[in-house]
């Protein structure tokens, strides 16, 4: 592993990545690989990538002293703002970056899945920039319960087509999305949400992301005279808002890293969707990490109030940052991440996302001192999640 983080040549973290595809995949998979490594490193690239975080999606995000919060839990509290973002999450970082990519490989059609719509609608948005055809799988559960990114990704110009097959969430879209992959290979880009898939994406969305803690340096330089806080914590989908945060910070052990899994119902009630936590070896979607399946090794369905953590695996990134002990997760119940979520609104005026949420309530269960700086990942930002909240209060 070297000093910035990325898998090997063979997209592997330890014993952890890979890309386990079908036959028909294959080429796709190794294509992209061949070309991404150029195409990224060049100046052309960078220049472009970089010009539209800062002018198209508002970067840098700012890194906001949260006093009230630091009050109450006795630390100092940062919160790395990337619910201030075009289109009100992280993911924007990665679709950015994936649409270029697409565009330098003379792909004219773009796909992908998405959970709680926010991959979905930031994909919608590069492709409406880009001028390309766009379409998004999406699980009929996650339809119902964010109806609002629907209408956004409609709007935008995307063909949303609903998934009926499983528990109806982010695992099957995913399935789906592979299975169009397999039948369009030539015009087509399959744009992955998350640290997940087979390599190269782990390797790539990582890259994207990692502008948060590129980020983080310089701006916790200038607010506290150094680089590095006691403690960085992000919730943990598939894991992309987090290894953006912790790459640069991956080589510095004196900083802590935490990620946070939604334990649903409770991590032992088989409604959950903490997978580092409950998961074993195991491959997902090309990919060898850590699974939540039962004893014949078939996929158990996730459960968790939030669409965009409700994923059985988690990116190999994280699987193997768990196994060496590098990150701690822990893990949070819907009903403390809605706490949370009403915890950081009344205090600091601001409404996270249900997933970020995640990440805030993590906050009660470390033990900390008066001068520990704790940085929070808010990943995304509670517009989307209004029902959820105003259900959670009745
Ligand atoms: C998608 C999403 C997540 C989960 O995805 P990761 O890849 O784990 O970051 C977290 N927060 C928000 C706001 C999201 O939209």
């Amino acid at each position: 592993m070297n000093e910035t983080f990325t898998a090997d040549k063979n997209g592997y973290y330890g014993e952890f990545g890979g890309a386990f595809v079908p036959e028909m995949l294959r080429q796709n998979v190794e294509s992209l690989r061949d070309v991404y490594h150029q195409i990224i490193e060049s100046p052309e690239f960078q220049k472009e990538f970089t010009g539209l975080l800062r002018n198209y999606a508002g970067r840098p995000s700012p890194l906001s002293f949260a006093k009230r919060l630091s009050d109450k839990y006795g630390a100092k509290i940062y919160l790395k703002r990337e619910d201030l973002n075009h289109t009100g999450s992280h993911k924007i970082n990665n679709t950015i970056g994936q649409i270029i990519l697409a565009r330098n490989m003379g792909k004219t059609r773009i796909i992908a899945e998405t959970g709680a719509g926010q991959h979905g609608v930031a994909t919608a948005t590069v492709c409406a920039l880009m001028g390309l055809e766009c379409v998004v799988y999406m699980g009929e559960t996650d339809m119902v319960r964010q109806e609002p990114n629907v209408k956004r990704m409609e709007m935008l110009g995307a063909r949303v087509v609903p998934v009926t097959s499983g528990n109806k969430t982010l695992k099957d879209a995913t399935n789906e999305a592979l299975r169009d992959w397999i039948c369009n290979p030539v015009n087509t880009f399959y744009i992955i949400g998350s640290v997940v898939g087979p390599h190269p994406y782990p390797d790539l969305v990582a890259r994207f992301q990692s502008v948060i803690s590129e980020e983080l340096l310089s701006q916790l330089r200038e607010a506290e005279g150094t680089e590095d806080p006691g403690y960085i914590l992000a919730c943990v989908g598939g894991g992309s808002n987090a290894a953006g945060i912790f790459y640069h910070y991956i080589n510095r052990r004196n900083v802590r890293l935490v990620g946070v899994e939604a334990a649903g119902e409770g991590v032992n009630t088989g409604l959950t969707a903490a997978t580092i936590a409950v998961g074993e070896r195991g491959i997902i979607h090309g990919s060898k990490t850590l699974v939540m399946q039962n004893e014949d090794g078939q996929i158990t369905e996730p459960y968790s109030i939030s669409a965009g953590l409700d994923y059985p695996g988690v990116g190999p990134i994280h699987a193997w940052l768990a196994r060496t002990g590098r990150a701690d997760y822990l893990n949070v119940t819907d009903k403390e991440a809605l706490a949370a979520a009403y915890e950081l609104t009344k205090l600091e005026g601001i409404i996270p996302a249900l997933e970020s949420a995640h990440a805030l309530a993590a906050l009660g269960k470390l033990k900390v001192n008066k001068t520990d700086i704790i940085v929070v990942n808010v990943s995304g930002r509670g517009d989307k999640d209004m029902q959820a909240y105003f259900e959670a209060k009745t």
